[in-house]
């Protein structure tokens, strides 16, 4: 419910303020080296199906996980700011970029629940293929008590068939999954949601640019026009 929840009292309809602790909120990180509609899309269809009031967009500055990206921290954010203008719901969060030490969704995922407090719904939002790799995260069994994760499938995926992940994972979703619309409380349930299936990677696009192809319509306009200002992606 993006512009707040009706609620009747005294027989009058009244729009609660979007503070209320109960108004969810989604987390998207990334590296976004570029952004592009995949992720977009899987925020838009997140966002609708578990009601989240706001969409956070967290660039990653040095990703602990993978390879250093090649594009500087500053234009990657600069990007999902383009990325995000014009849609109410979609915030841009630099924190992670901000810090010069590698950052764990962990520690910034303590900070949110710090700054927005227990009781606040917090969903990490996360591709099949990302889900699938979280036991290689940093400290990753300590997410499931600060956020809920939605993980966004498509039917055909290998990655989202429960006895192709780890048996930690396993172990865990034993407990923790439920279906979309059932998760209460502000953290430790896992949602599996289907959503367009997109077949759009980052390292695509920048293969494609490389090469000096079309990248339109694989991400906004106005991200690709960011691109061309600031010759991002050449030749290697
Ligand atoms: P790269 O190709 O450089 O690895 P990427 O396109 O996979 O990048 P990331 O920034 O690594 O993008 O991904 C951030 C999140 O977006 C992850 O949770 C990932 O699973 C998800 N994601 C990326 N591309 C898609 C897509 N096409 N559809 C759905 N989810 C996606």
């Amino acid at each position: 419910m993006g512009s707040g929840e009706r609620q009747a009292v005294n027989g009058t309809a009244q729009v609660a303020p979007r503070s209320a602790p109960h108004h969810a909120i989604g987390v998207m990180g990334g590296t976004f080296d570029p952004i592009h509609l995949g992720h977009l899309r899987l925020a838009e269809e997140m966002a609708e199906a578990l009601d989240l009031d706001q969409v956070r967009f967290i660039p990653a500055g040095q990703p602990p996980h993978r390879d250093m990206p090649r594009t500087s921290a500053s234009h990657r954010l600069e990007m999902v700011r383009r990325a995000v203008a014009g849609n109410p719901r979609f915030t841009v969060d630099a924190r992670e970029v901000e810090k010069p030490a590698p950052s764990y969704t962990v520690d910034t995922l303590t900070a949110l629940r710090a700054e927005l407090g227990p009781d606040r719904p917090l969903w990490l939002l996360l591709g099949a293929d990302a889900f699938a790799g979280l036991p290689a995260w940093h400290r990753w069994s300590q997410l499931f008590a600060l956020a809920h994760i939605v993980v966004a499938t498509r039917p055909d995926a290998d990655a989202a068939r429960p006895d192709a992940l780890a048996a930690a994972l396993q172990q865990e979703l034993s407990h923790r999954q439920v279906p979309a619309g059932s998760a209460t409380g502000p953290a430790g349930a896992v949602v599996f949601q289907n959503m367009t299936a997109l077949d759009i990677s980052a390292t695509r696009i920048r293969a494609i640019l490389a090469r000096q192809g079309s990248v339109r319509y694989l991400l906004p306009d106005a991200v690709l026009d960011y691109i061309h200002q600031h010759q991002l992606y050449p030749l290697p």
